[in-house]
Formats: C-alpha cells, sequence, structure tokens
C-alpha cells in the first residue's frame, strides 16, 4: 500500500504516461499540478504553490490554475519549451462510482499548438520529424494548424539537416537517436524547441492508416520512416483523428536553391540580425500579401529559391500581367482581402473546434471565389488562368453553409441561436413550442395584471426558480389571499408560482434543452460534411495562397520600380545588371537617394570582382545586392534593377570575415575559415560566392596570403561568379595573373572639406583603407586621430591628408578622382546612366519637405486631375523656395 488517496493514486496513474510533460490534472473548475510539475509550474507561471495533505505525513507540493484560463498559462508554459498534458474527467461526476475517471486527452507541445492566436497569423508553426538509414536522412515537416506535410530527403550530413530545418525552423522535432544529435545543434537556437528521441525502428502501419489512399512504396523508405516516426508521435499527443493532414508534398531537396543558414542571416532574408525581427527584411519588404495563407507561403518562397525554369517563367508571366494591369491588381487585393484564412479554417475544422463563426468565414470566404476566378482570367495570363481553372469555389459547401448557419452565431456551440429558422422542422417545431409558451408567460403577466389590478406585478425567470410572479411588498395587500403560491421573500418583494405557471415552464425549458442539443447536432452534422470535402478546400486554399502571393510580388515591384529580370540563354554564363539597388537598403534609406550601380560578371568580363576600398564606402551592399538579385529572380519576383539578365544560380555562399560567433564560442576566424572550406567543397561553377573582408581576422601578412590562395581557389578551381571584398587594397595586383579577375572599387570624393562616399563603383583599385579617416568620422578623440595619422606617416612617410590617397597602390587613382569629379556620371561598364545624384547632394528643408510628402502620396487614389495640380504646387513650391 501506498498509502495514497484514491484519487492521488489515479493521478499518480496517468501520470506515470506522461512523464516528460507537466500534468495539467481536472478537478472541478481547477487543472491542479502535483509534485516536480507544481515546483516547475508555480515558478514558470509565478502561481503560488501549495500543499495538500493526500493520505501522505508530508504534504505534496501542489498549485493550480482556473480552467477558464487555462489556455494562457499553457501558451506560457510551451513557450517556455514545456509540453503539458491535459488531464480531463471523462465520465459524468454525478454518476461515477467512487474517484471520477481521469484521462490524458491532450498533450500539447510546441509543435502541436492549436491555438492559433498564440502563433500568428503570418508564420507556420512546424514540427519535424527526422530518420537516418545508412547515408541518407529522411524529413517530414508538418504544421498541424494548416494540415501541410512535407517530406523530403537528402545525403546523411550535418550541413543538409541544418539547411533542412533553416527552411521550416521547427518548434520541434522527433527523431531517433542517429539524428539527435544533429537536430538538437540545428534547432537549440531557437530555444523554445524540443527534440522528443524515438525507438529506433518505426512503425510505419501508422502510414496506410493515416494516408490510405498513398502509395507508400514509390517513397524512399527513409522519407516513410520520418513520417512515421511524426504521424506516431501526433497520434501519441493529440489522441484525436488528424484527416486535415492528407495530402504528402514529397520534393527532391535539389529542387530548390541551396542556402545555408549563414547565408539566409547575413542577406536578412526573412529575420534581420540584429534582433531577428522580421522588420527590415526582404520579406517583410515583399510582403504585400492579403491573406494569411498567402503570408506564410511568401515566406516559403523567399526560403525555397526555385531552380526550373519554366516554374520560374510562369511565376514572372503571371507578376508581369498583374504588374501591367493595376486596376484588376487592386480589384483583386480587394477580393482577397475578404478571404480568410483558409488552411487553419479547414485544419479546426477537421481539429473538432471550428464554431459557427468559422463556418460563416469560410462562407465568406468561398463567396469571393467566383470574383477571383474571373480576375484572373481578365489577366490574360496562362498561369493565372490555370491557378483559376484549379480553383473549386464548393459552392455546395458555402450554400449548405449559407442555409444552415444563423448571420451571427453565438462562438460557443452549446448556447443555441447557431441555426437558422426553417432550416430543420424538428427544430422550428421546438422552437415555436418554446415561442408559444413565452407568448402565454407574457399573456399570464398581462392577464393577472388586470385581474389583481396591481400595476407592477411582473413574471420573471432566474436559473435556481424558473418561472415566477413578482410582486412588491407595497402592493402585497392588493393580492387577494390564495391566488398564488408563496416561492420566495426578498426584501421587497415577494415571489409567488402557480400550477399552470410551473407546467408551462417545464415546457418551454425542455424545448429549449432539445433545441440546444438539436442545434449542436445539426451543427456537428454539417460540420463533419464539410470535413469529408477537406481536400478540395485544401486545395482551393493552396491556389489562392499562391495567387496572393504572386499579386504581393506585383504589388511590391509596382510600387518599388522594379522589373522582370531575364535568363542568359543557353550555356551563356553571364550575369549582367543595369542600375542595380539593394532592396532593403534602398527602401530604408533616409535621405532618399540611393545610388545605383551595375554588375556585369562574364567570360569577357572577368567572372571575380575583387573590391577593395575604405570602409563605409558600400562595398557590402553593392554584393549583396548582386546576392539579392539573383535570389528574388529565383523566387520569380522582379527585381531591383534597370535591367537584369541573370543565370540560375545553384547556390549562394556569403562569409563574411571575422563574423561574430560569440554565441558559438569559436573563435571568429575559426569560423571564417570553416565556412571557407565548406565553400571549398560545395560551391560548382553554378554557384555565387560572396565574400566580405576576406582574411580579416588574422594577421596582416597571414591574412593576405589566405586572402590570396582562397581568391586563387576560386578562380582555378572553382570558377563560379564571386564578389570579394577586402581591406588589403595590395591585393589589386591579382588582376595581372589571374584573367577571370577584374579590380573594383568604390569611389571617394576628397575635398578640403573632407571624403565623401559617392558609393558608385568604379573599375580599379582603391587607393587606401580610409581608416583613420572613418575613426575621426565616428567621433574619436583628436588625440588619437592625430596619433594614428603620424605613426602611420612614421611607419609609411604619409601625411594626414595623404593618408587618405596613397600614391603607391593607386593604379587608377586617375579614374577614382575623375569619378569624384564628375559627381559620378560614370559608370563601370556602359553608358552613363541619365542622371545620377551625388550621395551627399545637399537638400534643403524645404526640399526634403516636399520629398516627404511625395514618398507618402497616395498615387492610387487620386484622379488625373488632383495629381496633375499636386505636380503644380510642387513645382511652385520649388520656385517660391528659389530652388527651381
Ligand atoms: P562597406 O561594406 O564598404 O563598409 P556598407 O556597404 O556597409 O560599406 O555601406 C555603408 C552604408 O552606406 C550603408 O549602411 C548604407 O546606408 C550606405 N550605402 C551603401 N551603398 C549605398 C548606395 N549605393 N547608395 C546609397 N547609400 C549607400
Amino acid at each position: 500500500m501506498s498509502g495514497y488517496t484514491p484519487m492521488m493514486e489515479q493521478y499518480l496513474a496517468v501520470k506515470a504516461t506522461a512523464t516528460d510533460a507537466i500534468l495539467f490534472y481536472r478537478l472541478g473548475d481547477f487543472y491542479e499540478m502535483f509534485f516536480d510539475d507544481a515546483l516547475t509550474a508555480s515558478r514558470e507561471l509565478e502561481i503560488t504553490l501549495t500543499g495538500r495533505g493526500a493520505g501522505q505525513e508530508e504534504r505534496i507540493p501542489m498549485c493550480g490554475v482556473p480552467y477558464h484560463a487555462a489556455e494562457g498559462y499553457i501558451a506560457k508554459l510551451i513557450d517556455k519549451g514545456y509540453k503539458v498534458a491535459i488531464a480531463e474527467q471523462v465520465e459524468d461526476p454525478a454518476t461515477a462510482k467512487g474517484v471520477v475517471r481521469r484521462e490524458i486527452v491532450r498533450i500539447v507541445t510546441p509543435g502541436t499548438v492549436m491555438d492559433t492566436r498564440a502563433l500568428g497569423d503570418g508564420a507556420n508553426n512546424f514540427i519535424v520529424g527526422v530518420a537516418a538509414s545508412g547515408d541518407r536522412y529522411g524529413f517530414a515537416a508538418c504544421d498541424l494548424t494548416t494540415g501541410e506535410l512535407y517530406v523530403t530527403s537528402f545525403p546523411a550530413t550535418g550541413e543538409a539537416v541544418k539547411n533542412a530545418l533553416n527552411v521550416y525552423r521547427p518548434s520541434e522535432a522527433v527523431g531517433d537517436g542517429t539524428a539527435l544529435a544533429l537536430l538538437t545543434e540545428g534547432i537549440a537556437p531557437t530555444n523554445r524547441s524540443i527534440v522528443t528521441t524515438t525507438r529506433e525502428e518505426s512503425d510505419t502501419r501508422a502510414l496506410a492508416e493515416q494516408f490510405p489512399d498513398e502509395q507508400w512504396n514509390r517513397h524512399e523508405a527513409v522519407r516513410q520512416h520520418a513520417v512515421a516516426k511524426l504521424i506516431v508521435y501526433l497520434n501519441e499527443t493529440q489522441k484525436r483523428s488528424l484527416s486535415h493532414i492528407r495530402a504528402i508534398k514529397a520534393y527532391e531537396s535539389e529542387a530548390f536553391m541551396s542556402l545555408d543558414a549563414f547565408t539566409r542571416r547575413n542577406l536578412e532574408l526573412t529575420e534581420t540580425v540584429r534582433d531577428r525581427s522580421r522588420k527590415g527584411t526582404l520579406l517583410s519588404l515583399l510582403d504585400r500579401t492579403r491573406t494569411a495563407m498567402g503570408a506564410r507561403l511568401l515566406k516559403r518562397w523567399i526560403d525555397q529559391p526555385l531552380l526550373d525554369r519554366s516554374q520560374l517563367d510562369s511565376r514572372l508571366d503571371a507578376v508581369e500581367a498583374l504588374h501591367q494591369d493595376w486596376l484588376q491588381r487592386k480589384e483583386l487585393r480587394d477580393e482577397l482581402g475578404e478571404v480568410y484564412d483558409l488552411e487553419r479554417l479547414t485544419g479546426r475544422i477537421a481539429y473538432g473546434t471550428a464554431n459557427g463563426r468559422d463556418l460563416n468565414a469560410l462562407k465568406t470566404s468561398l463567396q469571393r471565389v467566383p470574383a477571383i476566378q474571373r480576375l484572373c482570367q481578365n489577366l490574360g495570363a496562362a498561369p493565372l488562368s490555370s491557378l483559376a481553372d484549379r480553383m473549386d469555389a464548393c459552392e455546395d459547401l458555402a450554400t449548405a453553409i449559407e442555409q444552415a448557419i444563423a448571420d451571427e452565431p453565438p462562438a460557443n456551440l452549446k448556447d443555441g441561436g447557431l441555426i437558422r429558422a426553417g432550416y430543420d422542422a424538428k427544430l422550428d417545431s421546438l422552437r415555436e413550442a418554446s415561442q408559444n409558451g413565452k407568448q402565454w408567460i407574457a399573456e399570464l403577466e398581462r392577464q393577472e395584471r388586470e385581474a389583481t389590478g396591481i400595476k407592477s406585478l411582473k413574471i420573471g425567470f432566474n436559473k435556481v426558480f424558473g418561472y415566477y410572479l413578482e410582486v412588491t411588498r407595497a402592493n402585497l395587500g392588493s393580492l387577494p389571499e390564495g391566488r398564488y403560491e408563496r416561492k420566495q421573500t426578498l426584501a421587497n418583494a415577494e415571489r409567488f408560482v402557480t400550477p399552470e405557471l410551473k407546467e408551462k415552464e417545464a415546457l418551454i425549458l425542455e424545448a429549449e434543452e432539445r433545441m440546444a442539443d438539436l442545434e449542436y447536432e445539426i451543427f456537428l452534422k454539417l460540420r463533419d460534411r464539410i470535413s469529408e470535402q477537406m481536400p478540395r478546400l485544401q486545395r482551393l486554399a493552396e491556389s489562392i495562397a499562391a495567387l496572393d502571393v504572386l499579386q504581393s510580388f506585383a504589388e511590391a515591384s509596382a510600387e518599388r520600380r522594379y522589373s522582370r529580370p531575364s535568363w542568359t540563354e543557353g550555356d551563356n554564363y553571364e550575369l549582367l545588371i543595369e542600375e542595380g539597388r539593394h532592396p532593403v537598403v534602398e527602401s530604408v534609406n533616409e535621405n532618399g537617394v540611393f545610388i545605383a550601380n551595375d554588375t556585369r560578371l562574364s567570360q569577357s568580363d572577368g567572372s571575380i570582382l575583387l573590391i577593395t576600398g575604405p570602409n563605409m564606402a558600400g562595398k557590402s551592399t553593392y554584393m549583396r545586392q548582386v546576392a539579392m538579385i539573383c535570389l528574388m529572380a529565383q523566387i520569380g519576383c522582379f527585381v531591383p534593377a534597370r535591367r537584369a539578365v541573370l543565370p540560375f544560380i545553384d547556390r549562394i555562399f556569403t562569409r563574411i570575415g571575422a563574423a561574430d560567433d560569440l554565441v558559438g564560442g569559436q573563435s571568429t576566424f575559426m569560423v571564417e575559415m570553416k565556412d571557407i572550406q565548406v565553400m571549398t567543397e560545395q560551391a560548382t561553377e553554378r554557384s555565387l560566392i560572396i565574400i566580405d573582408e576576406l582574411g580579416r581576422g588574422t594577421s596582416t601578412d597571414e591574412g593576405m596570403a589566405i586572402a590570396q590562395s582562397v581568391i586563387e581557389y576560386v578562380h582555378d578551381h572553382i570558377r563560379c561568379k564571386a564578389l570579394v571584398s577586402t581591406h588589403f587594397h595590395e591585393l589589386a595586383h591579382l588582376e595581372e595573373s589571374l584573367s577571370g579577375l577584374r579590380n573594383g572599387c568604390m569611389a571617394v570624393k576628397e575635398s578640403a572639406e573632407g571624403v565623401t562616399f559617392l558609393r558608385k563603383l568604379v573599375a580599379g583599385a582603391a587607393d587606401s583603407s580610409y581608416g583613420i579617416y572613418c575613426a575621426e568620422l565616428a567621433g574619436l578623440p583628436d588625440t588619437i586621430v592625430s596619433r594614428a595619422y603620424s605613426l602611420l606617416k612614421d611607419g609609411g612617410s604619409i601625411t594626414r591628408r595623404e593618408a587618405a590617397v596613397t600614391k603607391e597602390a593607386a593604379p587608377n587613382r586617375d579614374a577614382a578622382e575623375a569619378a569624384a569629379k564628375s559627381v559620378l556620371q560614370l559608370s563601370m561598364f556602359e553608358e552613363p546612366p541619365a542622371q545620377v545624384k551625388p550621395f551627399k547632394a545637399a537638400t534643403t528643408p524645404a526640399q526634403d519637405k516636399l520629398l516627404d510628402k511625395l514618398r507618402k502620396l497616395d498615387v492610387m487614389r487620386m484622379t488625373p486631375l488632383q495629381a496633375l495640380e499636386w505636380l503644380n504646387d510642387a513645382r511652385n513650391q520649388l520656385t517660391e523656395s528659389g530652388e527651381g
């Protein structure tokens, strides 16, 4: 005998089945936690820890939360990386013999949260399953809220796993021991992730049950195992049907451009380096989606650039058609704005948590589909027409919901008021009975007032006594003795009943109870019927999401003056960008002037560009802009350039010298070298390599030696396109020995007032690093700056002003100066662009104000006449302030 009370015995038995979760144990109106769970929960949730004598001498630690507030507490624990098991009473306490039976009805884990408020609309919440077999890994990723399931496999390397994890950013993973270490390493940085180890062998029987129509033998075994691990885990934790997980999207990981974690981060595709926020990323820039599904898909497209030309061309054709026709695009955007999150709605329907409002949201969304289809057809682009053709407006479902569900149903399913009048004869007759009963009561009130002459007599209702007649104390004298039965005495009134009133009451209450039950039953039937059509709804959601992303590309491209890229034909592997811009830097540039730059990497013009120049000159912005443009083209978006002719890039590598990995605890130089090692191993002729500040983390001699040998390796062995920046301007001599390398530098203008960065790339190498000048700009004390100049002078006989331009390393000093003088009419390759504003062009306050107004102008909402008037005003303002 343990000596515990029977209830505690039951608790311990339930807890034994969920050892890795915090058990929320339902007792009346509370969820209670005991023992270690109570200690953890009280600490994490900041709730009071109490104790309970449970038949033992020592009190058991305990704490609890009210059941109606549980959701918030659960979300908090999940967010901190715990799992929460919820044990409910599974029999009626009124009829139960002994301790009420309790069972775990669901285990909530970070990867299986269904409370979409906690997750946010714009992001998926993935749980992944990983299986290893020989030299392959199988990988499956599922979002339980939407029912998406992606499956792939790849060679068993840490790198490949990390790349996959980077696409999905799972909040939870299950896998067998072999893959476990990698998973932990790969997703640990997100912190709130959980990794669960499963048995080595996996139970593939679950596959046949979950996916009756799938021919599993067509999938590689290791993929089957990955999915099986996931499904088994989901079954164990969710303990309910997962009918919305049906469609398996299998793909080859080689179908997408490979981007390692560092490159993703460095290019700030979906989160910023500084604070991991979304603002200031390519994602936030391109996100003009109108639906939550679209927003999620956009992120996916950015995370997985395509390598397939026909797929890309059809995305671009669609974007072009939408781009050209702003009127229809606007209409389409309006329609899409009325479409709810179909994926999560269907998820809730399948999960049995959708209420009447959800069904109405589904209906409203479905009703938009015909108009969306029409607009797509009208736009006259084949990919849009075929998207429209694939859309199924599910009219049968919309009609069924329209007929059954009331216009404004309550949130609670058991309160009644869900189902429309006229939908169900039985329900209507019950409603009539209750209505008649109520009328009878109203009539009774009228009659009794008349009979007794008491005007204030009224009939009321409460949950304890039901219907009653109420007479105020002052009027009791006018009431004939024995007319009613006395029921309750209040301070200033008396309440009565009559046998007929009680009889009617019984009828009304019975009708109402039956009504609520019947409404609930009708609702469930309808919800199940919709649930059976899950695949149709999911396909529709998919098409709408794709359309939304395409229009988002078109909208952003129109707003930001992007243009359609084209591809280099055949084997000619040229990369040509005219007047390219960095999309994000351009968008946040406070003075609004971004200097466009050209890029040409080809057989004849050289495939490696070695960029020298001072800090802050714009080197990294320039290099990243080339990578961004290539990437944007390969997700099917227009690009920030006047013209771009691009090759298909299979991978983008970006490396930054001495990047901080303090968290990882590795020496920064070591990290750089490891990155370079991965690059040398994996880059192909079709890759794009970007190395910023190569060889910075070690001594000058060594750094320069390493930089030179890496560049030579890229040139001779990898032979891909590369942009390399270095502050070792001494490396400029490589242009003589490497036929495929060209020097470039960021033009700098010097004058009596100081140095101005022109942010323009010109051919040739830089003269100097302007390091001390930068220190001066940063506001270092004059003593330090002067001392630095004098030290430099001692070492290499340079005066302060001269330090800015050293003679010996200035093969093209003239070119840079010419560029500076003409304040930038100079482009690196072709004719000069029409009119480039100098970076430091001084604007007056009046101009600034005007520019600001121009930026905020909502052109789409103006009539042509208003636009003309605005233009005229603007010109007048400029002339008035003498700046015209
Ligand atoms: P570097 O890599 O040479 O140190 P960055 O590329 O970091 O220089 O650029 C420094 C800053 O200059 C950027 O933060 C950006 O605001 C600005 N900048 C860079 N390129 C341009 C450009 N083409 N036009 C306008 N501003 C630019």
